[in-house]
């Protein structure tokens, strides 16, 4: 499969555009609108030094190369005409995506295999409406696709196992390690093990059971993982764990958020990416 089309251009779909041209592939990329599509040289000034931070094989060279491979349209006919292989990151609505796929389903040549990168949606919520369920499944990235480099590959029950393998081959193809996940489960492999991890540290802090400090270098000297629990908060920024918690109908979550907006939020402390969350950072 050498011609992708990527359905929105916004964190993510940026992302995976360049990193399947920065392996080869011709890739376009959709959006709605001109005015939109415009930011992109934009988005890729901004991965350019990131990928030669990160990644060993990188030149300038290899970088514009990969920008060259890239074609920018919001003519959705036009964007699906050729493609071998369809990855949609839109907005995480599943109105929106659902409405998306039968667009495409309608308009995509016969072979073209579907793929959604939604974090939360099941493939079985959308299958029905591409009109090909059987080409349809879940190609899931992590935020910075080049160095967080798996991809979960999850089909639905009725994905054609042979289309399964050919997405979590494409997957390698454009840098990935694919995950096969044969079952639908929210949360894929990875936050299915991250959640809870995430949920009993902010327990056992709202608890008063132990520090900060402390818990993490816990979970990092008896598992030899990098980093602990509240280092990983701080990665992610506390903006989620917030919005996530101070509606829950567990006390002890909503007291969590209500820690973090008070000690944290309000006074811009806001994660790693700010430089100051739960530890502060140079
Ligand atoms: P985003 O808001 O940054 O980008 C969404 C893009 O879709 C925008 O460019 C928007 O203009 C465009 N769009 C809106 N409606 C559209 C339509 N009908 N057709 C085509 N494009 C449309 O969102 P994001 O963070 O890139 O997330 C996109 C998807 O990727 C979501 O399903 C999300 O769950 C998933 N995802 C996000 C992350 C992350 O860390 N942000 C990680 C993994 C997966």
């Amino acid at each position: 499969m050498q011609n992708l089309t990527v359905l929105g251009t916004g964190v993510l779909g940026s992302q995976i555009i360049f990193q399947a041209a920065y392996s080869g592939k011709n890739v376009v990329a959709y959006d709605l609108s001109d005015e939109i599509l415009a930011k992109l040289p934009d988005r890729w000034e901004y991965l350019k030094p990131l990928y030669l931070r990160d990644l060993e094989d990188a030149t300038p060279e290899k970088l514009d190369a990969a920008v060259g491979r890239i074609r920018a349209t919001s003519d959705l006919a036009d964007a699906v005409s050729d493609a071998d292989i369809i990855i949609e990151a839109v907005p995480e609505r599943l109105d929106i995506k659902q409405q998306t796929w039968e667009q495409v389903g309608a308009l995509a040549p016969d072979r073209t295999i579907f793929c959604t990168n939604s974090s939360t949606l099941l493939p079985s919520d959308i299958a029905e409406f591409t009109g090909r369920p059987e080409k349809f499944l879940a190609l899931h990235f992590a935020n910075e696709v080049w160095r967080a480099n798996t991809g979960e590959v999850m089909q639905h029950a009725g994905t054609d196992p042979e289309v399964f393998e050919a997405v979590a081959q494409f997957a390698e193809e454009i840098g990935m390690v694919p995950i096969r996940i044969y079952k639908e489960q929210p949360g894929y492999v990875l936050n299915s093990l991250l959640v809870p991890l995430l949920d009993a540290a902010a327990q056992l802090l709202v608890r008063g059971v132990a520090s900060v400090e402390d818990i993490d270098k816990t979970w990092r000297m008896a598992t030899g993982a990098p980093n602990g629990p509240f280092e990983i908060f701080d990665v992610v920024g506390m903006m989620t764990p917030y919005t996530l918690n101070k509606d829950s109908e567990n006390p002890e979550s909503r007291e969590f958020a209500e820690l973090i907006k008070r000690d944290y939020i309000d006074k811009g402390y806001l994660g790693k990416g700010s430089g100051r969350g739960f530890y502060t950072y140079e």
